[in-house]
């Protein structure tokens, strides 16, 4: 199967000025897009080919590198996606907040710890909120690794490749974690994680639910509407219409 790239959740301005259209433009359309293309191409024609993503993730982390590395990439991203959103300055609320707060002590606790570990991370990778068992945790994962591969579940992720911020914070990384912490981060998609224990399929959720945008958006539903009142109105529409009233039956609803 391959995989393409999704479509970002929100216009390319949309973060701005915490994450600019430049740097979404470079970070989705060109950074994602080569993990996409080239994990199609390292898959094509081998065993992977017939895996879900998650499957070789966990198939190929320690032994096909160049297969996880994208395969990796590609999900890092397409989570990353949902975890950013123009209106991020609210914070948890609810279970997740009252977990938060049992973990952590606070949520200010959790956003100290977060930012702390994300900019420590050393070199390129991730910094996550985590469920690990039945406790919340931050890690840090390397390059393209992921918490799935120590057995915990990904509620929210930041991306601290120096890809993700350069353009609009250069080698300040702190200030992009801040801006991430205090004005993008995404707790109502952290709170779905967190309510299916990060258990749902929230890939397959995001491209129904995408699927079912772009068809409202296409006007099919409306043409359709529109081409079966018209047949209603031809002759032949009105022909079936009497022969309906002649034996007494009800429309076929
Ligand atoms: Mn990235």
């Amino acid at each position: 199967m391959a995989f393409t790239l999704p479509n970002l959740p929100y216009d390319l301005d949309a973060l701005s000025p915490h994450i600019s259209a430049e740097t979404l433009k470079f970070h989705h359309g060109k950074h994602h897009k080569t993990y996409v293309d080239k994990l199609n191409e390292a898959i094509e024609g081998t065993p992977y080919a017939d895996l879900s993503l998650g499957e070789i993730i966990q198939k190929s982390w320690q032994k096909d590198w160049g297969v996880f590395n994208n395969a990796g990439q590609h999900w890092n991203h397409s989570f990353f996606w949902y975890c950013l959103t123009p209106d991020g300055s609210g914070g948890p609320s609810g279970d997740l907040k009252r977990q938060i707060d049992k973990d952590f002590g606070s949520f200010d606790a959790f956003q100290k710890e977060f930012a702390d570990k994300a900019a420590k991370q050393f070199g390129s990778g991730w910094a996550w909120l985590a469920l690990d068992g039945e406790s919340l945790k931050v890690v840090t994962t390397a390059n393209a690794e992921l918490p799935m591969l120590q057995g915990a579940k990904a509620l929210l992720t930041c991306d601290v490749w120096e890809h993700a911020y350069y353009l609009d914070y250069q080698n300040e990384r702190p200030k992009f974690i801040d801006a991430f912490l205090k004005n993008l981060a995404n707790w109502t998609f952290a709170a779905e994680q967190f309510e299916l224990r990060g258990e749902g399929d929230w890939l397959s959720a995001r491209n129904y639910q995408e699927a079912q945008h772009s068809f409202a958006k296409s006007g099919a539903a409306e043409s359709g509407g529109r081409a079966a009142a018209e047949a209603l109105d031809s002759p032949e529409g009105a022909a079936l219409e009497e022969a309906r009233q002649r034996t007494g039956k009800r429309a076929n609803r």
